[in-house]
C-alpha cells in the first residue's frame, strides 16, 4: 500500500474549515488559532494526515473502527446495498432484508432474552429511545410515577438533551440548565480516587451502595429504570471492581427497577467477549448498541429490548409514537452484517481476550513505575493511565486535566491518538491492531 497523502491543499481546507466549519465539542476559537490537521485516508489502525504524516489511532476514531480501517468489504457491502435498494422506510408495514437479517443477527449475539432490536442512527438517539420505551413501560404496568432513571457521574450517553440529561458530565450540564427533571446521578466505583482505605472488593459493594441510597431517598415508586456503562469510557475507563455489579442487579431486582446498560463503547469485542455483559456477567433488561456496530463505517445503533419489556410494550402498547426516518437504513444495516461477519471470520473476539488484548495490557502495565503514573487499568482493547502528581495517597493534579491534556497534545504531536479524559490517558485502539503498533503505542506513551 502506498502512504502517500493525495494532493491536498492543506492552507485552503484549513482556511474554509476556520471559516465554515463548526467542529462538535471544540473550543472553536482555540482552534482556529491552532489550525485543524486535516485527516486524509486511513488503512488498518493507522491514519495519514494531509501532510503526508503517518498517526497511529490509539483510539479507532472514537472507540468505534473496531474492524480497522480500509475495508472493500465494507465499501462493497454498501455499494451493493445501495444499488439493490439505497434507502426505504420501516414505519409503514415494510422492512428491507438487511434490517431483519440484523436484528436476528443481535438477537443471537447479544445475552439471552434480548430478542428485539429498535434501530436508530447514534447512540444518543438509542439512549433517547430507552428513556422512552421505560417510561411508556411503567405507564403501562400502572405505575406511571416511576419516571427517574438514575445513572452515574461521569457517565457518557450521548449529546441530545435527553441523552446529556441521562449522562453526568457537569460540564455538559452546566452549559444549558440540564439535568432534565426526572434524572438523578450517583457516583461512579472510580476506585483510585474514591478507594481510600478500602480493598477493591470492599470499595465495590460502598459504590454500589450509593444505588441503594438513592433508591431510599428517592422512593422506589419512582424510579424506572438504572443504566450504566459496564466500563465508564468517555469518563475515564472506569473499570468496576468485581463486586459492583452483582451488588447493583440485586439491587435493581430487589426495588423493581430496570437494569440496563449502554454497551455503545464496550460492544463488539471491546472488553475480550461480544460484549461487556458477557465480560461482567451482566444480565441487562435493554441494551444500546452503536459504534462497533458498523465499526464506524456507517451510522448506526440499536436498543436491544428483553422479553419482560418487549411484552408488555408489543402486546398492550399500541403504537409506540417514536422512530427515525432512517431506523433501519438499509444501507447502515447492510454494513453492520458485514462487519460482524468480518469480526466473526477473523475471530477478533477472540483477539481481544487472549492476544492483542493481553499483549496491550501488559505494554500499559509495563508503564506502571513510571512516576507520573497512579494506576494502570484496562480489559481487553480498552485501558488507560491515571497520571498523578504523587504516586503515594495518590495525588492528583490540581488544576485536573492539565496534565493529561499536555500528555495528549504530546503523543499527537508524535503521531499517536490517545485521549486525555481529566489526567487519565486513555485508549481503545482497532480491534486489529497489531504486536508491534502496539509497542509504538506504549513508546509513544513512555516519552511523555
Ligand atoms: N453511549 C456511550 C457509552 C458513548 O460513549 C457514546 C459516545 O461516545 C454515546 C452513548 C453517544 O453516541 P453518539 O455519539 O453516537 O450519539
Amino acid at each position: 500500500m502506498s502512504t502517500a497523502a493525495p494532493a491536498i491543499d492543506t492552507d485552503r481546507i484549513r482556511s474554509l474549515d476556520a471559516a465554515h466549519h463548526w467542529h462538535p465539542f471544540t473550543d472553536t476559537k482555540a482552534l482556529n488559532a491552532e489550525g485543524t490537521r486535516v485527516i486524509v485516508k486511513a488503512e488498518g489502525s493507522l491514519l495519514w494526515d494531509s501532510k503526508g504524516n503517518e498517526i497511529l489511532d490509539g483510539m479507532a476514531g472514537l472507540w468505534c473502527v473496531n474492524v480497522g480501517y480500509g475495508r472493500k468489504e465494507l465499501a462493497e457491502a454498501a455499494s451493493r446495498q445501495m444499488m439493490a435498494l439505497p434507502y426505504y422506510n420501516t414505519f409503514f408495514k415494510t422492512t428491507n432484508v438487511p434490517a431483519t437479517e440484523l436484528a436476528a443477527k443481535l438477537a443471537e449475539l447479544t445475552p439471552d432474552g434480548l430478542n428485539y432490536a429498535f434501530f436508530a442512527n447514534s447512540g444518543s438517539e438509542a439512549n433517547d429511545t430507552i428513556v422512552r420505551m421505560v417510561r411508556h413501560f411503567w405507564q403501562l404496568r400502572g405505575k406511571p410515577n416511576k419516571k427517574t432513571l438514575i445513572s452515574r457521574e461521569f457517565a457518557y450517553h450521548g449529546s441530545t438533551m435527553i441523552a446529556t440529561s441521562l449522562g453526568g458530565m457537569t460540564a455538559m450540564h452546566a452549559q444549558v440548565d440540564m439535568p432534565l427533571p426526572g434524572f438523578s446521578h450517583i457516583r461512579p466505583p472510580y476506585f483510585v480516587r474514591d478507594g481510600g482505605n478500602m480493598t477493591e472488593e470492599e470499595f465495590g459493594i460502598a459504590a454500589a451502595q450509593a444505588l441503594e441510597d438513592r433508591i431510599q431517598e428517592l422512593g422506589a415508586d419512582t424510579i424506572a429504570a438504572f443504566i450504566a456503562e459496564p466500563i465508564q469510557g468517555a469518563g475515564g475507563v472506569i473499570i468496576p471492581p468485581a463486586s459492583y455489579f452483582p451488588e447493583i442487579q440485586r439491587i435493581c431486582r430487589n426495588h423493581d427497577i430496570l437494569f440496563i446498560v449502554d454497551e455503545v463503547i464496550t460492544g463488539f469485542g471491546r472488553t475480550g467477549n461480544w460484549f461487556a455483559s458477557q465480560t461482567f456477567d451482566l444480565q441487562p433488561d435493554m441494551m444500546t448498541l452503536a459504534k462497533g456496530l458498523s465499526s464506524g463505517y456507517a451510522p448506526i445503533s440499536a436498543v436491544m429490548v428483553g422479553e419482560r419489556v418487549a411484552k408488555t410494550l408489543i402486546e398492550e402498547g399500541g403504537e409506540f409514537y417514536h422512530g427515525f426516518t432512517y431506523s433501519g437504513h438499509p444501507v447502515a444495516c447492510a454494513v453492520a452484517l458485514e462487519n460482524l461477519r468480518i469480526i466473526e471470520a477473523e475471530g477478533l473476539v477472540e483477539r481481544a481476550r487472549s492476544d492483542t488484548g493481553p499483549y496491550l495490557q501488559d505494554g500499559l502495565r509495563s508503564l506502571a513505575d513510571h512516576p507520573l503514573v497512579g494506576e494502570v487499568r484496562g480489559v481487553g482493547m480498552i485501558g488507560a493511565l491515571e497520571l498523578v502528581k504523587d504516586k503515594d495517597g495518590p495525588v492528583f493534579f490540581d488544576p485536573i486535566g492539565r496534565v493529561g491534556t499536555i500528555c495528549r497534545d504530546h503523543c499527537f504531536a508524535n503521531n499517536l491518538v490517545m485521549r486525555a479524559v481529566r489526567d487519565a490517558m486513555v485508549c481503545s485502539p482497532p480491534l486489529v491492531i497489531t504486536r508491534p503498533e502496539i509497542d509504538r503505542l506504549v513508546s509513544t506513551l513512555k516519552l511523555c
